[in-house]
C-alpha cells in the first residue's frame, strides 16, 4: 500500500504501518486529504504490484546507511524512529522501488496476497499526540482467501447494521442529550421494558439462590470515602462533592460502602454467614467525553451489585454458586463467554497478606477447574484489593464485551472493621466478594440489541404482539383479541388506524415485533387469528386460545 500511494501521490511521506487484529493501516503525510475515491485507485494500484509478483527483499545495514537513504528519499518521519533506535543495524525491505524501515518478517513475494480490501480513512495524530501534525490513516484488512474476506467484509457490515446507537434510535430504546449531559442514558418506554423484564428475571434468581435486597442512598458524606480509600486511590473517577449543611457530600461511584453499613449495623456470629446483600445499584463515575460511547461506555449505570460476606471455609462454594449464576445468565441470553483470571501485580502495592492471596486466587482457580471452564491468567492484573474473574460475552458476531465479575477484597473489611464472631469466640474480618452477574443494566442492554440486532427473543421484546386490522369494521374484534393477550400479561400492541395492511406489516416489521397478529372479516366472521412471525411472509389460521398457549410457554422458556 505504501508503494502504491507514493506512486499515485508523489511526494507523500511514509511514517508507521503496522499490521493490527484482522488487518493493517498506514500512516500517511500528503498535502491533501484522502478521498474514498482513492481507496479504489490505491487498491488498484497494489492489484499492479501484486500481479507483478514483485519480491519483498530484506536488507540489513548499519543505522546511519538507513539514515542516508530516507535522507535521499526525503523520508522525515522514519529519520525521526531511526534516530530513536539503539541498535547499530537496522533492517530495510525493498519492493520495486519502494523501501521501509522493518523489522519484519515479510512475505517473499506480493503474489502471496490473495485477498485484501482497504476499508477507511481515518485522521491520527503523529505518535498519537495531539501537539503533532494530523496524519492520513488507510485502514485495510488482508487474507489468504476471497471467500474469507468476503466473510470478514460481511462482519463488518452486519455490525454496522447492528450498532446499537443506530437501532436504540430506530427501536425508539433510549437516548443520550447534549442539554443534559454527555455519558447519561434516557431510557425509553421500550428500553425500560427490556430492562425491567431483566430486572424482574434478575430479583427471581436471586432470591431463589438466598440474596437479600438492599437499597441504599445516592449521596453520602465524604468521609465514608475516606474511610473506604476511595478518595486516595479513585478519585479521578469521581465527582466534586457538593455542600449540605457545612458537610462534604458525594455521589457515590460504587455500592460497597453502603453495603457494608448495613451488615455493620449488627454483630455478625458465624452461623449467620454467608449473607449476600444485592442491589440494583445506580453508580456515577467520570469517563473521559472521548471514550464515552452510546451505552456501553456511560458517566452513570446500574450495577447489577451484590456483596457477599463470608467465613473462609464458606468462600469456596459461595464462588461456585457465583460463577454457576454467571453461566445461567449467559446461556439464558445466548452468550458465549472467556474467563479471565487476573492475579496480583508483585511489583505493587497490595492489601492483605501474600497468603491471603495466594488462598484467594487458589480458591478461584480451583473453582474454574472444578467447573471445566477454560481460563486465561492474567498476570498482574488484578486490582490492588484482590484478585478477580472477569468475564467477556461473546455476541453473535464473535465480538468479545466486557460482562460480569468476581472479585475479591481484603481491603474494605479491615478499613471498615467488617467482622464476624467466630465459633472460637473470637472477632474475625469477614471475607468479602464483590460481583456482577451482567454487569451493568447499560452496558448489558447495549450488547444485547447488537447481539440480537434489535429483534429481541418473545420473553425480551418491548412489544410482543402487535394486532393490525385489516378494515375498520375489524376493530372491535381486534380489541377484544387484545383484552385476551394482556389479561395473560402478554405485551400486545393494536394498530387500528385506517390504512393500508400492508404499510402496518412493513412498520411491524421493521420495529421487529415477534408477532403480528392480522385481523379481516374472514377472521371476524371464522373466530380465528392469522399469525405472522417476525421474518416470515406466511400466515398461519388459528384459535386466539391455541396462540396464547404457545407463546406463553416460549415465553416461558426464554427461548
Ligand atoms: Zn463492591
Amino acid at each position: 500500500m505504501g508503494s502504491a500511494v507514493q506512486q499515485l501521490f508523489p511526494g507523500t511521506k511514509i511514517s508507521i504501518g503496522p499490521a493490527i487484529k484482522d488487518g493493517f493501516y498506514y500512516d500517511f503525510d500528503k498535502e491533501t486529504p484522502f478521498i474514498p475515491e482513492d481507496l479504489k485507485k490505491i487498491e488498484k494500484k497494489m492489484w499492479n504490484i501484486i500481479n507483478k509478483k514483485t519480491c519483498f527483499e530484506r536488507i540489513e545495514i548499519s543505522k546511519d546507511k538507513a539514515k542516508e537513504i530516507f535522507k535521499e528519499k526525503d523520508e522525515p518521519y522514519k529519520l525521526e524512529l531511526l534516530d530513536e533506535i539503539p541498535d547499530e543495524k537496522v533492517s530495510l525491505y525493498k519492493t520495486g522501488d519502494f523501501v521501509d524501515l522493518c523489522r519484519g518478517p515479510h512475505i517473499e513475494n506480493a503474489d502471496d496476497i490473495k485477498a485484501f480490501k482497504l476499508l477507511s480513512i481515518a485522521g491520527a495524530y503523529w505518535r498519537g499526540d495531539e501537539k503533532n501534525k494530523m496524519l492520513q490513516r488507510i485502514y485495510g484488512t488482508a487474507w489468504y482467501t476471497k471467500e474469507e474476506l468476503d466473510e470478514y467484509v460481511n462482519k463488518l457490515a452486519e455490525a454496522k447494521k447492528r450498532d446499537h446507537r443506530k437501532l436504540g434510535k430506530e427501536l425508539d430504546l433510549y437516548s443520550i442529550h447534549e442539554e443534559a449531559g454527555a455519558g447519561l442514558v434516557f431510557w425509553h418506554p421500550k428500553g425500560a421494558m427490556i430492562r425491567r423484564v431483566i430486572e424482574d428475571f434478575w430479583y427471581k434468581e436471586h432470591m431463589q439462590r438466598g440474596y437479600q435486597f438492599v437499597n441504599i442512598p445516592h449521596i453520602s458524606n465524604i468521609n465514608l470515602w475516606k474511610t473506604s480509600g476511595h478518595l486516595d486511590f479513585y478519585k479521578e473517577n469521581m465527582y466534586s462533592p457538593m455542600e449540605i449543611d457545612k458537610q462534604d457530600y458525594i455521589i457515590k461511584p460504587m455500592n460497597c460502602p453502603g453495603h457494608i453499613l448495613i451488615y455493620k449495623t449488627n454483630l455478625h456470629s458465624y452461623k449467620e454467614l454467608p449473607i449476600r446483600y444485592a442491589e440494583l445499584g445506580t453508580v456515577y463515575r467520570y469517563e473521559k467525553s472521548g471514550v464515552l460511547h452510546g451505552m456501553l461506555r456511560v458517566r452513570g449505570f446500574t450495577q447489577d451489585d451484590a456483596h457477599i460476606f463470608c467465613a473462609p471455609n464458606q468462600l469456596k462454594n459461595e464462588i461456585k454458586e457465583v460463577i454457576e449464576l454467571v453461566d445461567y445468565m449467559m446461556k439464558t441470553f445466548g452468550f458465549e463467554y472467556e474467563v479471565f483470571l487476573s492475579t496480583r501485580d508483585k511489583s505493587n502495592k497490595f492489601a492483605g497478606s501474600i497468603e491471603d492471596w495466594e488462598k484467594a486466587t487458589g480458591t478461584l482457580e480451583a473453582v474454574l477447574k472444578e467447573k471445566n471452564i477454560k481460563y486465561e491468567v492474567e498476570e498482574g492484573e488484578a486490582v490492588f484489593y484482590g484478585p478477580k474473574i472477569d468475564v467477556k460475552m461473546k455476541d453473535s458476531l464473535d465480538r468479545l464485551w466486557q460482562g460480569p465479575t468476581v472479585q475479591f477484597d481484603f481491603n474494605l473489611p479491615r478499613r471498615f472493621n467488617v467482622t464476624y464472631i467466630g465459633e472460637d469466640g473470637k472477632e474475625h474480618y469477614v471475607l468479602m466478594v464483590h460481583r456482577t452477574v451482567l454487569g451493568s443494566m447499560e452496558r448489558f442492554v447495549g450488547t444485547l440489541i447488537e447481539h440480537y440486532g434489535g429483534a429481541f427473543p418473545i420473553w425480551l421484546a418491548p412489544v410482543q404482539v402487535k394486532i393490525l386490522t385489516i378494515k375498520k369494521g375489524n376493530a372491535l374484534y381486534a380489541k377484544e383479541m387484545q383484552s385476551l393477550l394482556k389479561a395473560e400479561q402478554i405485551r400486545a400492541e393494536l394498530d387500528c388506524r385506517d390504512e393500508k395492511i400492508g404499510l402496518k406489516i412493513r412498520e411491524s416489521e421493521l420495529d421487529k415485533i415477534p408477532y403480528m397478529l392480522i385481523i379481516g372479516d374472514r377472521e371476524v366472521e371464522e373466530k380465528v387469528i392469522a399469525v405472522r412471525k417476525h421474518g416470515n411472509r406466511d400466515c398461519a389460521g388459528m384459535d386466539i386460545k391455541q396462540f396464547i398457549d404457545r407463546i406463553s410457554k416460549q415465553i416461558e422458556s426464554r427461548k
